[in-house]
């Protein structure tokens, strides 16, 4: 049976039978797998506490034709990234982009670019400026190397630059109101968060985690891009509800103060 080595983050741990547990990783060269840990529930596990969700790791596993799950061999960790764990808002946060990995990239199809971001985001995540800022950037470049980027230097449909635009979801990018006018599908987006968007697309991987974003504009991307991503996906992104469900409370705390 072949053996594989591969860089690989965590993305979802779910118990299995009495001591087991089925992992979600990311690897850069066979995209999503998910394999049997063998014995990981119980306390004295060769694989200790390394199978967490975010672990970034070097993994070595088996794949045997025609099985679904592959084996795990070892998982010995490179980045635990503490300092996110010990945040709550910035763990939440780096959830989210593991379950934003979990859902969009393909199983065992080569995914490096977005392994390197995934990797790239999380480094960073500890020290970003606005945690928020960072999700809103990961999103952006994430569905462009999905192949979703959406058009937004002129209208989607007929081609012209306009004043103004929506965002069509359904259409993949920006829409003039000749072409879009009275349609229901369309979210509003202002200019700043077209030129945002564009920057952000643009913006090289060590720089993500240092962008800072205005709460107004921060709001209006997030609507923007979650619409868009709830249309890519046809379902709710759970972690992403906690996040805003957090948030909230966080705000009613600050604001209670
Ligand atoms: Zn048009």
């Amino acid at each position: 049976m072949p053996l594989y080595d591969s860089e690989a983050v965590v993305l979802r741990t779910v118990d299995f039978r009495e001591a087991d547990r089925i992992v979600t990783f990311l690897t850069p060269g066979h995209g999503r797998l998910s394999g049997l840990a063998r014995g990981a529930k119980r306390l004295r596990s060769r694989f200790g506490a390394s199978l967490e969700v975010l672990t970034h790791g070097r993994l070595v596993y088996f794949d045997r034709q025609g099985k679904n799950l592959i084996g795990i061999n070892h998982f010995d960790v490179l980045h635990s990234f503490q300092g996110i764990r010990e945040d709550l808002l910035r763990s939440a946060s780096s959830q989210y982009l593991a379950e934003l990995a979990l859902h969009f990239v393909p199983e065992r199809q080569a995914a490096p670019e977005c392994f390197g971001l995934l990797v790239a985001a999380l480094g960073q995540m500890e020290a970003a400026k606005g945690p928020e800022a960072l999700l809103r950037i990961f999103e952006i470049q994430f569905l462009a190397l999905l192949g979703y980027a959406p058009r937004l230097d002129a209208c989607v449909s007929c081609g012209r630059k306009a004043a103004a635009y929506g965002f069509s979801s359904k259409q993949g990018g920006l829409v003039c109101g000749g072409c879009g006018g009275a349609s229901k599908d369309l979210a509003s987006v202002s200019r700043g968060a077209v030129h945002f968007w564009r920057k952000a697309s643009e913006l090289s991987r060590e720089r993500i985690g240092r962008v800072a974003l205005d709460r107004r504009l921060n709001g209006e991307l997030k609507r923007v891009l979650h619409g868009y991503l709830l249309y890519l996906l046809g379902r709710e992104i759970r972690s992403f509800t906690f996040l805003e469900r957090l948030r909230r409370e966080f705000g009613q705390v600050r604001a209670a103060r």
